[in-house]
């Protein structure tokens, strides 16, 4: 086995240590393999291993990484959506993860309903108020919400919310950005009747350990799989 393999081993087994200490089974959580920064044959070589699961943060490299890779795996858009890549995004990717403006929900759902297809989508929300980061500020998703189900969009499939931590920052900092998540996805789902509102896609490489014990359903881990990614 080589060390992408050994990786991908340590990690699933932390995974599922995480889960059961959670409380859940070691199936509750998804591994998003982010593969941004690094060629499709490591994509390869880890489905390989057993992976679906994979991330991109850019729609123009990862179409021509999904078009490289093997068939049959899941593909997950992690960058926000910049409208004019809506048709990418709709005909390459099954899962998009940093839905913040109505207007990208209608240019998203008008390509899904041309191909046919439907995307699952969850909200960033930018819940530490990092002016780097995107995202809804917890206080916006309310009112997102209400506009959302007033007219929902067809072919897209509302499934929960997304959330970065701080980077480096103090476990109990980092798990209180994870349990605010985790609150305002289920107020959410009360609030508005939102049936399979549930998915929660938190955790990154340094943090993941800790999302999960906060409730993730899906983490996204790059570096500590794949390694250091050149620039970007
Ligand atoms: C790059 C990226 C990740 C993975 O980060 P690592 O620190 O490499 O694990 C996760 N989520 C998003 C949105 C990203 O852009």
């Amino acid at each position: 086995m080589d060390t992408l393999g050994e990786r991908y081993t340590a990690i699933m087994a932390r995974i599922a240590d995480a889960a059961r200490e959670s409380g859940r089974l070691p199936g509750a959580v998804r591994l998003v393999a982010v593969s941004k920064g690094h060629a499709a044959d490591a994509v390869a070589r880890l489905a390989a291993y057993g992976q679906q699961a994979f991330g991109e943060n850019r729609a123009q490299e990862g179409t021509a990484k999904i078009a490289a890779a093997p068939s049959g795996l899941e593909w997950h858009f992690l960058g926000p959506v910049q409208r004019n890549k809506a048709r990418l995004i709709i005909e390459n990717f099954q899962w998009l993860h940093a839905l913040e403006d109505l207007d990208a929900a209608s240019a998203l759902s008008r390509h899904a309903a041309a191909a046919g297809t439907s995307l699952r989508v969850l909200i960033e929300v930018n819940v530490t108020g990092d002016p780097r980061k995107h995202g809804l500020a917890p206080a916006a998703l309310p009112a997102f919400l209400e506009a959302y189900c007033a007219r929902p969009r067809p072919g897209l499939v509302l499934s929960g919310l997304m959330t970065i931590a701080a980077h480096h920052g103090p476990e109990a900092a980092v798990r209180q950005t994870f349990a605010r998540l985790r609150e305002l996805a289920g107020k959410g789902r009360q609030d508005f009747g939102l049936a399979g509102f549930d998915e929660l896609s938190m955790g990154m490489s340094d943090d993941y350990p800790w999302a999960i014990a906060e409730g993730a359903t899906i983490v996204r881990i790059g570096r500590a799989l794949f390694g250091a990614r050149d620039a970007g």
